[in-house]
This record gives structure tokens, C-alpha cells and sequence, in this order.
């Protein structure tokens, strides 16, 4: 009863947040608010592109063949979905439809076994699939938008001195909604010092699930890293037509960054080009390579848009099934037959975790919680971070608000509806990365010099977007939250960029000191809990960023950017030295924190799970998704936890067959 009644609570909130922020549009957009008439225009133009897409939208269903309006707007955007009543019984029960739940769930389901996949969001949109729409995507209604506790680190230049912590709430989970990059990291990062957990043993699951489509344009040599026949397609990213693209590549090789066609292959150092989960011009997620496999849906249940509250754990401590609540005059109970596993992400599984009586007793206690299992739940998270540095450069003299650039824009648009193709098809400069162990930069020769074994061990990655002159103005007009940063900050940036258009640089330590934690902040299964990633409270992680910054100053040198006339945008910060003063840049990277939305470890491997997954102190109860990696892997995380989610149906199966 008392979870209903919170129920109400949280959705009459959510629907008062609604109506207020259509209020504000449109106080926003008054001529009385705006005398001058600035924002009335920019309407008039947002406007003009929402009817171009509208108007493409029409077009294509009017003279497009029926079957491409078919695949456009529904067979790849509604998934199939299931009625499940109280006290339903499966064999098997799979939280989250994520990067690692849809891979688990999916060959449970092709080897027979009759499985529930309970997943907190929908189907994921239109948007979704639009290579270009990725950053768009954050903090909308596909994310949990979750908000770290305030702090004095890390963030400071973000309302509330919180850092935004995005995660995707959908099938497919943050593979529907993250920025596609495709890199398994170093092969060091997969020894945990646990038996059964090295390289040789996760390799054959990268291997399982790629699909690469491309192999023809990586070097002979990468042959014997990649498998073109995975159900998980891979491929290239269209031309942005970004001219920035070339640049920076050219950029980097002015220092001596050699150019390294395939990250994932024998070295990760250089600058590359890098593949994506990407195919036919559109998103790859796991909900689209793994649900829509033949075969899975005779043996998979999928229950949308329904959360789980909690693990059924019997007085045996052997879990039975979950809870989970669809609206708010229902809760129901189900069943699984062998083994119930958690796969909603780092914060979603910790939070389930401890929800049913299984984290450190003494915060348990705390909610009211009776203890299963006294494990650390939620402790030591960590997290790729980076600080955001704005280039600005002379490139396109057309701001973002111009009809002519509105146009080319609602154009794009029509290309990558009637053909997939286009500059849609690309995530913009995303797909340009540099993997880099800074130890080995020479300040003093201006050079990568790559002259020792540790220097084939990256510690930075340099990821690259690009802001059109005139964007954070609109996207700050259509969302006051759009943008990552607030008050002063926001107005230098939103004021650089209506003058020029920004090349942001955002170097990434991989291998970070600081540790985070996460915990409950209330019983209700509803309320989000409380994450505090800790952010840059290790001196050697500003250190790290700091001198990625001073590679970063030395790179606008080059005569590529000096053609463009780039500079980095010095922000001028209250409460930190002066642009030119010894600790600006200390200052700035604790002001221009974001997360790389990378989160791992809250309930790892060794501490939380043993090294087949199975909860300590728990029977039939097993965790797979990012929160079990003990640390990072040095790249991007998505393909890994597919690796782990492929592995752990190996675990299942092979000891359901074990125990007959
Ligand atoms: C904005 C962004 C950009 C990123 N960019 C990249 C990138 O370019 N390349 C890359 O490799 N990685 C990237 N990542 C990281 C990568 O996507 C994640 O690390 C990975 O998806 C995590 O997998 P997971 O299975 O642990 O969790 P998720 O993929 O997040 O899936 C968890 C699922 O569980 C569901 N869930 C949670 N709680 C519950 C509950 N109580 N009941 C039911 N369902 C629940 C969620 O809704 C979600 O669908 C990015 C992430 C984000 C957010």
C-alpha cells in the first residue's frame, strides 16, 4: 500500500513538471518577455525545421513504397510486447533490456528456455536511430536523468553543483541512446585477478556478437581480430561532411600521433577513425540486434514500460522472482523456475540489490530493509570523466538559426528518412578518437614519442564534437537543462558560440583514482537513489586532465588549426585564478566536469559476485551488466557489457545443465 500511495505521488510530479515546462516555453517565447524579439524568431525558425521534418515525414509516407513507411514507423520502433498477470512462472527472469539484458534474455530465449524481460522504459523512438540525433538524446523521457549528489570537486559550473548521470530508460537501455562508439579497450583491462576472468577468457564473446560489416577497409592484418558474421552489426559511420573531420586527424599527426586504422585490433595508441554500432545509416542497439532476432519471440516475454521493485528472496536465501510495478494500483509477483538475473545497469541492479535485503547490513538497517546478504553494494564506482574545452574556430559563417542552414538541415533530415544516408548517418566528429599515454608526450619536442613499452598502455582518450556557430543558443532555448552548465559559464559560452562555431575536446582519463559510491535514499523502489561518483577527489585525476589540456594547447598550434584561427575558449571563473594564472586550468577542469557515462563496479566481480555471476549468500540469483566490471576498461564501455551479458548466458545454461 505504501509503495502505491508514492506511486501517485511520483506521477502527479511528473505531470506538474510537464505542464511547467510548457509553461516556461512559452513565457520564454512572448514578445512581452523578449521586447526585442530575439527568441520570437528563433520560434519562428525552430518552427520552420519541426514543419520541414513534418513535411518530409508526409512526403515519404505519400511516395515512398509503403513497405519503407511500414519500416520507418513501426516494425523498428515497436517492439513486441507481453501481458503478464500475478504469479506468472518462467524459467528464467531478466531485469533490463540493456546492453547486457537484451543479450542475456535473447539466447536464453534461442537455446528454449521460456524467459521475462522487465524493462523500466518503452520502445525507443525515431530519434533513436538517427546516428546524428545521439546527443540529443540525453535528458529526455528515454533517460533516467539522474542528478549526483551536489559537491565541492567536480561539476561546479553545473546547476546545483551536480553532475547530470544519463542513462538510458528503453529497450536497448544506454545502447538506444549513447554515442555508438565501438572500442573493447586494452586487453590487460579484462585481468581481474579471478580465476576464469583474463583476455583469453572474454575474447571469444567479443568475437560472438560482432558482426563487422567493414572488414574490407581495415588492413589485412586486422583479420584475425574481428568476426563478420555476429548478430551485433558494426560498421562505419556516412560522411559527416564535416570538414573538422580531416582536420583533426591532420592535427594529431602533427604531432606525431600515428594514424591507427583499427583500435581493436593490436594497438589502441594513435589517432583513428572508429567503428560504430551502426548499420545501414542507422543506430545498431541491442534491442534492435537482439530482440528482433528470429526465434527469440516464441520463447520471450517482454514487459514494457514495467519496473522492477525487488528480488523475491525466500527464507532459504534462494531468490523465487521479482516484483514489479506497471502503474500505480499494481503491484505483481513472478516466478522464475531457475534463476532470476539482474541486468539494469550500475545503479539500477545496486539499487535492486539492496532493495531486497542484499548490501552493508548497516544501511539496510537504516531503510528498515531485513538483511539477506552483508555485502558492499554500491561501493568503489567508478567512472570515465572528462572536462569539457571549447575550440573555437572560424569555419561557417552561417549560425545555426539561419533559414539557409535550417534548410539544409530539414534536407538532411528528408535524406536520412527516404534513404538512410546523408550526414545523419554520422555522429558528427564522434568518430574521430585518440588513445594516448601521456607519460609518453615530449612538451619540450611537441611529440607523441611512443619510446617504451608502457607507452602502448593509453591513460588519455580524446573524444571530439562539434557545436555549429549559434547551437547552444537554441538548444538552450528549447531546454533550459540542455546544456551541462549553468550561470556564467553558460552565458561566455552561449555568447563564444553565437560568434563561432566550437571544435570541444574532451580528453578522458581512462584509469581514474577516485571512487564513487552509490546508496539508497529511501525504501521506496521509486525514488531514485542517492550517486555520488566522487569525481576528481584524487589530486592525480585533475593532474591527468590538466595535462591532457596542455597536449590540447599545443595541438590549436599546429598549422591546421592555426589556418582556422582556433583558440581554446578560456572561461573566465569566478572564485578561480585568471586565464593566464598558474591553477586556472585545476580550477576549470573541477568547473567543466561531465561524465563519460561509463559507470562500473557497484557490485563487482570478487566483491559482490563470484566469478560465475552468482550473488554471494544468494541462490539462483546472478548480476550481469556494467556494475559487476571491478574497474574500467580503457575505451568505451558498451561492448564489453555485451560481452559480459553473452558470457553469463553461458553461465546459465552450462549449470542448468550441470544440476540435472
Ligand atoms: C549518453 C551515453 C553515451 C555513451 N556513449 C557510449 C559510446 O559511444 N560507446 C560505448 O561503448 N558506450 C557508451 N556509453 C556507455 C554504454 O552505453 C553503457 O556502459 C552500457 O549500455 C551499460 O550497459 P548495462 O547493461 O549495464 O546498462 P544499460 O544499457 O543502461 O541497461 C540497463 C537497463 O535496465 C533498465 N532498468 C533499470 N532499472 C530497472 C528496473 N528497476 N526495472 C526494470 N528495468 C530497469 C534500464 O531502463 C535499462 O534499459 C554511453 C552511455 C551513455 C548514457
Amino acid at each position: 500500500m505504501g509503495i502505491q500511495t508514492e506511486q501517485v505521488k511520483f506521477r502527479k510530479f511528473s505531470r506538474t513538471k510537464f505542464v511547467k515546462k510548457l509553461q516556461r516555453w512559452h513565457t520564454n517565447f512572448s514578445p512581452a518577455h523578449d521586447p526585442d524579439l530575439k527568441t520570437s524568431k528563433l520560434r519562428l525558425e525552430i518552427t520552420v525545421l519541426v514543419l520541414t521534418v513534418a513535411a518530409a515525414i508526409l512526403l515519404c509516407g505519400q511516395f515512398g513504397s509503403s513497405k519503407d513507411f511500414d519500416a520507418m514507423f513501426r516494425s523498428r520502433f515497436s517492439y513486441f510486447g507481453d501481458d503478464i498477470t500475478d504469479g506468472d512462472e518462467f524459467d528464467y527472469i531478466v531485469v533490463g533490456a540493456g546492453a547486457a539484458g537484451s543479450a542475456v534474455a535473447a539466447r536464453l530465449a534461442l537455446a528454449g528456455k521460456h524467459v521475462l524481460l522487465v524493462e523500466a522504459g518503452g520502445d525507443p523512438n525515431i530519434l533513436t536511430k538517427i546516428p546524428r540525433a545521439s546527443l540529443a538524446l540525453g535528458n529526455s523521457f528515454l533517460d533516467w536523468s539522474y542528478d549526483t549528489l551536489p559537491n565541492e570537486k567536480s561539476c561546479l559550473a553545473s546547476k546545483g553543483r551536480r553532475c547530470r548521470f544519463t542513462r538510458g530508460r528503453c529497450l536497448g537501455g544506454s545502447t538506444s541512446i549513447n554515442y555508438m562508439m565501438y572500442t573493447r579497450g586494452h586487453r590487460e583491462d579484462y585481468d581481474f585477478n579471478i580465476s576464469g576472468w583474463t583476455w583469453k577468457d572474454i575474447e571469444p564473446y567479443f568475437l560472438k556478437y560482432e558482426g563487422l560489416q567493414d572488414l574490407n577497409l581495415l588492413p589485412k592484418s586486422s583479420a584475425a581480430y574481428h568476426n563478420t558474421s555476429g548478430v551485433v552489426s558494426i560498421g562505419y559511420f556516412g560522411d559527416s561532411g564535416n570538414p573538422w573531420h580531416k582536420r583533426i586527424i591532420e592535427g594529431m599527426t602533427s604531432l606525431n600521433f600515428p594514424y591507427n586504422p583499427d583500435v581493436n585490433a593490436e594497438s589502441q595508441i594513435g589517432v583513428s577513425k572508429v567503428l560504430g554500432f551502426t548499420s545501414g545509416g542507422e543506430r545498431v542497439s541491442t534491442a534492435k540486434a537482439y530482440l528482433e532476432l528470429e526465434g527469440v519471440q516464441r520463447n520471450l516475454k517482454i514487459a514494457k514500460n514495467t519496473q522492477c521493485t525487488g528480488v523475491i528472496i525466500d527464507e532459504n536465501n534462494t531468490a523465487r522472482g521479482v516484483t514489479v510495478s506497471r502503474s500505480a494500483n499494481e503491484t505483481l509477483r513472478l516466478y522464475a523456475k531457475n534463476e532470476v538475473v539482474l541486468s539494469a545497469g550500475t545503479i539500477g541492479s545496486a539499487q535492486l540489490l539492496m532493495l531486497s535485503g542484499v548490501g552493508l547490513k548497516e544501511h539496510l538497517r537504516e531503510f528498515g530493509i531485513p538483511v539477506k546478504a552483508d555485502l558492499s553494494v554500491g561501493n568503489e564506482m567508478s567512472d570515465h570523466v572528462l572536462p569539457l574545452v571549447n575550440i573555437k574556430v572560424d569555419h561557417d559563417a552561417i549560425s545555426a538559426s539561419n533559414p539557409l542552414s535550417i534548410g539544409l538541415k530539414g534536407i538532411e533530415a528528408l535524406q536520412w528518412l527516404t534513404t538512410r544516408t546523408g550526414p545523419m548517418t554520422s555522429n558528427s566528429l564522434t568518430d574521430v578518437t585518440a588513445f594516448l599515454n601521456s607519460n609518453c608526450y615530449n612538451f619540450t619536442l611537441k611529440r607523441l614519442v611512443n619510446d617504451r613499452p608502457e607507452c602502448a598502455i593509453p591513460n588519455l582518450q580524446f573524444i571530439y564534437a562539434y557545436v555549429h556557430k549559434g547551437v547552444a543558443n537554441i538548444a538552450h532555448t528549447f531546454s533550459d537543462s540542455f546544456l551541462p552548465i549553468a550561470g556564467e559559464v553558460l552565458e561566455q559560452t552561449i555568447s563564444a558560440n553565437d560568434e563561432s562555431s566550437f571544435i570541444v575536446i574532451s580528453p578522458v582519463i581512462m584509469r581514474p583514482k577516485s571512487r564513487g559510491w552509490m546508496r539508497l535514499a529511501s525504501s521506496d523502489p521509486l525514488v531514485p537513489p542517492a550517486i555520488n561518483p566522487n569525481y576528481l577527489s584524487e589530486e592525480s585525476d585533475v593532474k591527468e586532465m590538466v595535462e591532457a589540456i596542455k597536449i590540447i594547447e599545443q595541438m590549436v598550434e599546429t598549422p591546421i588549426y592555426k589556418k582556422y584561427n582556433a583558440s581554446i575558449h578560456r572561461l573566465k571563473i569566478s572564485g578561480c585564478p585568471d586565464v593566464d594564472k598558474n591553477g586556472y586550468w585545476e580550477c576549470y577542469v573541477r568547473h567543466m566536469t561531465n561524465s563519460v557515462y561509463h559507470a562500473v563496479g557497484t557490485a563487482a566481480i570478487g566483491r559482490v559476485v563470484d566469478e560465475r555471476l552468482r550473488v554471494k549468500g544468494i541462490k539462483n540469483l546472478r548480476v550481469g551488466d556494467a556494475s559487476v566490471l571491478p574497474h574500467l576498461p580503457r575505451g568505451n564501455t558498451a561492448a564489453a557489457i555485451i560481452a559480459i551479458g553473452e558470457r553469463l548466458a553461458d553461465f546459465l545454461l552450462q549449470d542448468q545443465w550441470l544440476s540435472r
